[in-house]
């Protein structure tokens, strides 16, 4: 049996195509586009992959983007400082701080960069009050991967309600409020993480299994029932050829891919569990796609939403 794959990218082409008469109608309305706040702090070489991807896929849908930069020697009272400015200024409706930040700005930094931004403004979804309200099911702006999973899941007509889901790993930014989105459509949650005993056991008894830890095909044939979808976040790139060749297989195309650029991205999903899965998230194209997407959905959202609270 060979897996269908869940296609991101066409799922993702999808909400974009939804966000962008969205964005036209509040420019139209409040005569200026919805307007997100990007800072980056140093020069993290998969930072600016990220950042490069959401500029372009925001101005794409009519968004206003702005990136500001800071060094790497940058002080956390100078980046809340920027974090405040944006919070104070009417021309940005999102606001996001790309991870990771430099290690000398201390451990507890991007905590504290989450407590700062203002919850309307908050389209990573981090901040303590829209985490809360993820719990309560009355969220606005979710955390992008983990609500992107949902789409993908929903839209590729995968049943949640009534499953048996299993997450493994536990990060508040992928793991929790991934489990807390599937409890909330139904699914009968497990989560795993580090110190879960007998790990492929569990993963077994799932339909629908979620693989958030960051560790290159960790997750084997041996933790996949028969038919389940198999949800793959992780990505890892890797530039080690011999370990590149054991997982993908000699002669693979991904083989090739590595050999053209010495390097390639590995999920945390073993490629052979399409062998024995329903259904699989590719990687890359599965869930990475969707998080930027929702990142341009949750900014025309905040958009309209303090539009609204303003009574107009
Ligand atoms: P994290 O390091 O914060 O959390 C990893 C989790 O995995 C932890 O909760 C840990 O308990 C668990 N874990 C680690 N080793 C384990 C083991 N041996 N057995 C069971 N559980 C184990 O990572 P994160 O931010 O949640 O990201 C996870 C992965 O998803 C990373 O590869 C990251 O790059 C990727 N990611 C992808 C996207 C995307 O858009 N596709 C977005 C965010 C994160």
């Amino acid at each position: 049996m060979s897996a269908r794959l869940l296609d991101g990218t066409a799922v993702a082409a999808q909400i974009r195509a939804e966000v962008g008469p969205r964005v036209a109608a509040f420019a139209a309305r409040a005569r200026r586009p919805p307007g997100l706040g990007i800072v980056l702090v140093g020069d993290n070489p998969a930072s600016e992959t990220y950042i490069a991807g959401k500029v372009k896929a925001a101005a794409g849908v009519g968004l206003r983007i702005d990136l500001e930069r800071l060094p790497a020697t940058a002080s956390l009272a100078q980046l809340l400082g920027i974090v405040e400015r944006l919070n104070g200024s009417d021309v940005y409706d999102g606001i996001l701080v790309q991870s990771p930040l430099p290690e000398a700005m201390g451990a507890g930094a991007e905590r504290r960069v989450f407590d700062v931004i203002h919850p309307a403004k908050d389209v990573d979804g981090f901040h303590p009050i829209n985490v809360g309200r993820l719990m309560q099911n009355r969220a606005t702006l979710i955390a992008c991967t983990p609500s992107g999973i949902m789409e993908l899941l929903e839209r590729s007509q995968i049943a949640i309600a009534g499953t048996r889901a299993v997450v493994i790993g536990r990060s508040d930014i992928v793991g929790k409020p991934t489990a807390i989105l599937l409890l909330h459509r139904h699914a009968t949650v497990t989560m795993c993480h580090s110190r879960t005993p007998d790990l492929p056991a569990i993963a077994r008894e799932a339909d629908l299994l979620v693989a958030a830890i960051g560790r290159p095909a960790f997750v084997t044939p041996a933790f996949i029932k028969g038919g389940a979808t198999v949800v793959d976040v992780g990505i890892t790139r890797l530039t080690d050829r011999a370990q590149v060749e054991r997982i993908v297989g000699a002669g693979s195309k991904r083989l090739q891919d590595f050999e053209r650029r010495g390097s390639v991205v590995i999920g945390d999903v073993h490629p052979s569990v399409a062998e024995v899965a329903g259904a699989l998230t590719p990687v890359p194209g599965g869930v990475g796609p969707l998080t930027v997407a929702m990142l341009l959905k949750n900014t025309v959202t905040a958009a309209e939403e303090r539009f609204k609270a303003r009574g107009r």
